[in-house]
């Protein structure tokens, strides 16, 4: 049996992370096994509909890596993908299950139905619509058969209602729960189609799992409830022999591991809960997302992953690739899974760290790109293009330098600054510690070693070239290392921060290294 596996979405509004993890793992699980992995809109509750959201949707697994092999984009021979382009093949559905027996009409107004609800709150108990109560209710199990057919013909709203076995136990098997259980007791009956004609989520679910031969389904826990009458939805219509395997994902859960990772806690807890920006379309609100908040898409894909899922050993830092080859079903916890945002800055600059520096600075650049006019080139169709060679190789040592120290490309800059900008102010801490009367002259013969080089590019002076002129010169003249070298770094970046003298000296090249020293003993001197 090959294997396919949906991600049905209802486009309702942007896609939680915990959405795209449950996209995440239909995929791995697609590629793992050479299979299909299809993405249908899950669309018939129009009065949920939010305009952008399905757009948003594809979006965020496009900037995931999540590739669709069949849905509304790619087209495939089980189409259409969006269930409103489906609707008139639900109706055929609704009425095999009413000849059957296994569904019935429900006259029930929702005024009554409000009335009767009122009745049970008012005596502490709670209404539903089940195998008990549809004995005294307005349905085609209670009322006469002429009755039935005078009502349908007189337009009147109705529903059809799945008709629940009475006491039966329903047993399912999950393959991340193990076996389930639960009697019919307990479960009411759902309505699976509307006189609007429209299916409900779960009529339509079903038999779009059917038709578009679904082995897996698997998603979030909050569809567990659901499952008993999926099951019992597939015996019905006789698909048992090839109804799908059913795996529910454990819940993410907030930092503190109290509740579900919630969609309503946008901004509130300090970090995004969707894959990109949302801009809610009805109060222009603005909700971050993981890739405008400065994440690697590898780096979230890799957190989305561990969130429930872990191969049995320690390590932490997977490739898709690497994803695909260890990930399974029978790996994922049952218990919810907490969500820890620290953590997921720590995988941020892992990434950073294992990403070559020519792509960090290209993403320097793009980040940067005003602060750097003055290197940048006008034109050039790729980034490194537009900068002058004699930058780019600068700026891609620079990172060199400071991305063991930044979580985020965004961090870079408060890293990297003074290889951009002169300082204009001098920490007062470091002058107090370190400046002396003599240090001007110290200072001045340092320049006068650096003149014969004043025409050299920044990089052009290595390192150690730069070392050896000026340590040379301290040993030679007995100065001390550790005053004039605070003070050469104070110069040249106005505090005590960075890497090391020489290796700003030579990014910053002699002439500017001059210019800098010039210019902090004019200020403070
Ligand atoms: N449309 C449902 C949702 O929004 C799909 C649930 C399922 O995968 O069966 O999540």
């Amino acid at each position: 049996m090959s294997v396919r596996v949906r991600f049905a979405p209802s486009p309702t509004g942007p896609l939680h992370m915990g959405g795209v993890r449950t996209a995440l793992f239909n995929y791995l699980f697609a590629r793992k096994h050479q299979g299909t992995m299809i993405l249908r809109i899950e669309d018939t509750d129009q009065g949920r509909f939010v305009p952008g959201a399905e757009e948003y949707i594809m979006e965020s697994l496009e900037w995931c890596g999540i590739q669709i092999d069949e849905g509304i984009k790619e087209g495939g021979k089980f189409g259409p993908y969006r269930q409103s382009d489906r609707k008139l093949i639900y109706k055929q559905y609704a009425d095999q299950l009413l000849e059957s027996g296994w569904a019935y009409y429900s006259f029930d107004s929702s005024e009554d139905l409000d009335a009767i609800r009122k009745e049970y709150e008012s005596r502490k108990e709670t209404f539903s619509y089940d195998t008990q109560t549809r004995k005294s209710l307005r349905n085609s199990l209670t009322l006469a058969p002429d009755e039935v057919k005078r009502l349908l013909h007189s337009g009147v709203h109705f529903v059809v209602r799945f008709r629940m076995p009475e006491n039966h136990e329903i047993v399912m098997q999950d393959i991340i729960r193990g076996e389930v259980r639960v009697n019919t007791a307990t479960l009411d009956d759902k309505v699976l189609f509307k006189s609007d004609r429209m299916p409900t989520y779960h009529l339509a679910n079903v038999v779009d799992d059917h038709l578009m031969e679904i082995s897996h389904v698997i998603r979030g826990e909050e569809w567990l409830p659901s499952l008993p009458l999926h099951v019992m939805l597939y015996k019905a219509f006789g698909w048992t022999d090839t109804m799908p395997q059913f795996a529910h994902l454990p819940l993410i859960l907030k930092p503190n591991g109290n509740g579900k990772l919630s969609k309503r806690d946008g901004d509130k807890l300090g970090f995004p809960v969707f894959p990109i920006n949302w801009n809610n379309p009805e109060t222009n609100e603005i909700y971050s997302g993981y890739r405008e908040a400065g994440y690697f898409r590898e780096a979230f894909v890799n957190i989305l992953a561990l969130l429930g899922w872990n191969d049995g050993t320690d390590k932490e830092i997977y490739t898709t690739d690497e994803l695909i080859q260890a990930f399974s079903l029978e790996r994922v916890g049952k218990s919810g899974s907490r969500f820890d945002p620290e953590k997921a800055k720590w995988f941020n600059h892992q990434y950073m760290l294992l990403k070559s520096n020519e792509e960090i600075a290209e993403e320097f650049i793009k980040a940067q790109g005003s602060r750097l006019k003055a290197q940048v080139k006008a034109q050039g169709s790729r980034l490194r293009d537009q900068v002058e060679e004699v930058e780019w190789n600068r700026i891609v040592k620079i990172i060199s330098l400071v991305k063991e120290r930044a979580e985020f490309v965004k961090d870079i800059w408060s890293q990297a600054w003074f290889f951009f900008e002169a300082p204009t102010t001098y920490d007062e801490a470091v002058i107090k510690k370190r400046w002396s009367p003599e240090m001007p002259l110290i200072l001045k013969d340092i320049t006068s070693l650096l003149l014969p080089y004043l025409s050299l590019a920044p990089c052009a002076l290595s390192l150690g070239e730069f070392e050896t002129l000026i340590k040379g010169h301290i040993v030679a003249n007995s100065l001390n290392m550790g005053n004039v070298m605070n003070i050469l770094r104070l110069c040249l970046v106005g505090s005590s921060v960075g890497p090391g003298v020489f290796d700003i000296m030579a990014l910053l090249g002699p002439k500017e290294v001059i210019a800098r020293i010039d210019r902090a003993v004019q200020t403070i001197g």
